[in-house]
């Protein structure tokens, strides 16, 4: 049992406000105050294994990485003491801080300060405390087979600015790692403190006993994965509401995303946005693609899988008015991604409005448009994008509400075998 466990009954500061330093004898780690204006005021976020009375946290760094990095000290070939060496690391572009990163309830589920810890806490880091950057911020060029098929095609124009002749655009990308600031989540879903606590420990095998025995420990950095984001154009851009943002958050597809599986739109959905996005910056505004590893509708692969197969085989086929169910018969549920997380990462690039919002679902136009995010344009999917397999979640979904520009499918549409078998 972690020595954090067997300490002493939290106690709860007056205004339901938590001090660290109130409990546990003892303890050095420092207080986190989420939602302060400066990151001095908020603390820093202390995930560090090596040193269990400086964690101010539950759970630790890397999402689900963590997993292997608890592997590879299990197999002799990383100290428990290694302390990152930060040197060069620092972010090539900076973000914010934006008003947002001091409302509380703005951002819930990633630390604002992630990427500038080095500065922003260069004190605590002297005095031996391991803090470790939950963002990193770099540039990179991206080259895309669709995007030079779209250059050869004359849709594209190289300006030698965002897009290179040699067909690659440049781009300003930033990795993030999920931090959960478990009352604000809570609140999110509508639920209890208390109750997702207890969801989070029994329903990962008991895997976080802090989420029941320490209450005062606010901060939970979940095993999951977390987001990248890349961007077209000027960075600074982006919290200005009067330069022109195209765009999408989207959600991991490993099938459609890298193997280009046809049963779905997610890779031409993805390289259309970043078609979009490389005309906006050529036109002066910025391009934003918002990442979110949430593969199959967060229910994972093998569940996706399984819904394939039970999709493909059901008595009619592959059909539009089966497609959600059939999703709910394997998993319990029609979705997995709950959107109410994902607009915290544009709060964090101090967004405010978005010109043109390059998406379809109604689930994402609003959460976006309830964190009070403006959305100009709904920018659809073109019809010769989409996969002769794909043209059955596409029936499915608009008929569900997603955005279109066309006609929704009629229930006699719906009841259509559009699907490839299995074997065809
Ligand atoms: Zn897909």
């Amino acid at each position: 049992m972690p020595a954090d466990a067997t300490a002493s009954p939290p106690s709860k500061a007056a205004g339901g406000h938590i001090r660290l330093t109130s409990h546990s004898a003892g303890t050095a780690a420092p207080e986190i105050v989420w939602g302060a204006p400066t990151a001095a005021l908020r603390g820093p976020i202390v995930g560090t294994t090596a040193n269990r009375s400086h964690r101010n946290v539950i759970g630790t760094h890397s999402g689900a990485y963590g997993v292997y990095r608890a592997l590879a000290v299990a197999a002799g070939s990383l100290s428990r003491d290694h302390r990152a060496d930060l040197t060069n690391t620092s972010p090539t572009d900076v973000f914010g801080p934006h008003p947002q990163w001091g409302e509380p309830s703005a951002i819930v589920s990633l630390d604002p300060w992630g990427a500038m810890v080095a500065e922003a806490f260069a004190d605590e880091l002297a005095a031996g405390i391991d803090i470790r950057p939950t963002i990193a911020v770099t540039k990179a060029q991206v080259i895309l087979p669709e995007i030079s098929d779209a250059i050869l095609r004359g849709r594209l124009r190289p300006d030698e600015r965002v897009l290179l002749s040699t067909g690659a655009a440049q781009v300003t990308k930033a990795a993030i790692e999920p931090v959960w600031h478990l009352p604000g989540v809570a609140r999110r879903f509508g639920c209890s403190e208390t109750d997702l606590r207890r969801a989070l420990f029994e329903e990962t095998g008991g895997m976080y006993p802090e989420l029941v025995t320490r209450s005062d420990l606010e901060v939970f950095l979940p095993p999951i994965g977390g987001q990248t984001i890349y961007i077209f154009g000027d960075p600074r851009g982006l919290a200005d509401p009067a330069v022109e943002l195209t765009a999408r958050v989207h959600d991991e597809c490993n099938g459609s995303d890298v193997f280009g599986s046809d049963i779905c739109t997610c890779r031409p959905y993805l390289t259309h946005a970043i078609e979009e996005c490389i005309q906006g910056a050529q036109r002066g505004g910025v391009g934003l693609v918002a990442y979110s590893r949430k593969e199959g509708r967060a229910l994972g692969e093998v569940t996706k899988f399984l819904v394939y197969n039970a999709r493909k085989r059901q008595v009619g086929g592959d059909t539009a008015d089966q497609y959600f169910a059939r999703t709910e018969c394997v998993a319990g549920v029609q979705d997995m991604r709950f959107q109410e997380l994902m607009p915290d990462v544009l709060h964090w690039l101090g967004i405010r409005r978005i010109h043109r919002l390059v998406s379809m679902s109604n689930m994402k136009y609003d959460a976006i448009t309830g964190s009070g995010i403006e959305v100009g344009e709904r920018v659809s999917i073109p019809d010769a994008l989409i996969p002769a397999d794909a043209q059955v979640e596409m029936d499915a979904k608009t008929a569900a509400g997603y955005y279109t520009p066309g006609v929704t499918p009629d229930a006699e549409e719906l009841r259509k075998a559009k699907g490839r078998e299995l074997d065809a």
